[in-house]
């Protein structure tokens, strides 16, 4: 190879089965009319950003000093940016966060990276639970790291505990949780949260050396179940939360997010020390300026997702009456329901014959499902339920 990174080919060659499905709508549907083609494969928001987003950046443009807000902020971010999301987070949790617990970020995935980064060492161990975020293992094997994934409980995807304690080892550097769920939809109660808790600070102490808990959480405004998300440091003391504004605001293509490292966390100021210097190794500079305007002004604020709640009611409750089996998506936009054949991409491919787009769960480390991506026009779901029933039906139910 001419003197590059064999890794860096491999990732930069091989398509995610999410992105090889969505150009295989695109493809189809210029084939065959958008109009016939039910593409769930991909998590791009459908619902806009809300108009105050709209209306902010009129006005910053308007109002700001240009040069001031077109350049360079902190590599952590603006401190007044910082310190308003801090006094946000601090009226809904009752917390007491200030401006130096957030280090700003483009989007979860940056975050995500700087956090893992920050904590890497070879042979660490970062535990996450399957069916995960495709993502994570690129992100962990860049810090250095090696990706361990338990298979949550098959029935209502939480964690399954007699696994995580069989996986978790002295090596173990950090555990990954995403509650609400990428692929799954399903969200931690407080129960599954207070015994993680309890695991890893039991297991650090046997282990003479802190297991951080990482809780990437891009959806987690959008809920849709009548209990209030558990705020997971409440319940763990060495939690960092890696955050965006893709999902909550619509924004993903603005890149926004932070990572939040409470002052609970043990030897907090080098653990906020490497995350900055992640950061700055991987040559981040500093979030988008007016991105980080927006957020401190919006923070709090949701698109419209009672469209999604309206998408998750008709796709689920139709499914079941077809007769697929499906845990409880209380949160983010995807269902997860069984494939109605062992092989999930045998099941995809008979499903693209009704050019019904799905993603097999074998990309999230999980066989034998398939996740769909409600965050499309509810009129798409209308038109697909007929092609769901047709399928459904080859299987004999
Ligand atoms: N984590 C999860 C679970 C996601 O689903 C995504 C995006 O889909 C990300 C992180 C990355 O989000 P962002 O667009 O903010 O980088």
């Amino acid at each position: 190879m001419a003197g590059l990174s064999e890794r860096m080919v491999a990732l930069g060659s091989a398509r995610s089965e999410i992105r090889e499905a969505f150009a295989f709508a695109q493809a189809r549907a210029a084939e065959v009319g958008p109009e016939n083609v039910d593409d769930f494969s991909i998590g791009n928001p459908s619902v806009p950003a809300p108009e105050s987003v709209g209306q902010t950046i009129t006005r910053l443009v308007a109002e700001m000093d240009p040069v001031q807000l077109h350049g360079y902020t902190p590599a952590q971010g603006d401190p007044g940016v910082r310190q308003a999301l801090a006094d946000e987070l601090n009226a809904r949790y009752g917390t007491a966060y200030d401006k130096d617990c957030f280090y700003l970020t483009v989007g979860a995935a940056a975050a995500l990276c700087c956090a893992l980064s920050a904590m890497g060492c070879p042979g660490d161990e970062f535990i996450t639970f399957a069916p995960y975020f495709p993502e994570y293992k690129v992100f962990v094997e860049s810090a250095g790291g090696r990706l361990v994934a338990v298979p949550a409980n098959i029935e209502d995807f939480q964690i399954d505990f007699a696994a995580l304690d069989a996986a978790l080892n002295p090596s173990t550097k950090a555990v990954i949780i995403n509650s609400p769920n990428n692929p799954t939809g399903v969200v931690y109660s407080e129960a599954t949260i207070r015994q993680l808790g309890q695991v890893l600070a039991e297991k650090s102490r046997e282990y003479g050396h802190t297991i951080y808990l990482i809780s990437d959480e891009p959806y987690r405004e959008i809920v849709y179940g009548a209990e209030p998300l558990p705020w997971v440091p409440s319940y763990y003391a060495n939690t960092l939360v890696c955050y965006s504004y893709s999902k909550s605001l619509s924004l993903p293509g603005q890149r926004i997010g932070y990572v939040l490292v409470p002052r609970t966390v043990e030897d907090f100021d080098l653990v906020y020390a490497a995350i900055a210097g992640a950061g700055r190794a991987l040559g981040y500079v500093c979030a988008p300026n007016l991105f980080q305007q927006v957020a401190a002004r919006c923070a709090g604020q949701t698109a419209d997702i009672s469209i999604y709640h309206r998408n998750r009611d008709l796709l689920l409750d139709s499914l079941r009456e077809m007769g697929y089996t499906c845990a409880q998506p209380d949160g983010a936009f995807y269902l997860f329901p069984r494939a109605l054949e062992p092989d999930a991409r045998a099941f995809c491919l008979r499903a693209r014959k009704y050019d019904l787009i799905l993603v097999p769960g074998d990309s999230f480390g999980c066989p034998g499902h398939v996740r769909i991506s409600y965050c499309v026009p509810t009129e798409q779901i209308q038109r697909a339920l007929p092609k769901f029933k047709k399928l459904a039906e080859e299987y004999g139910l």
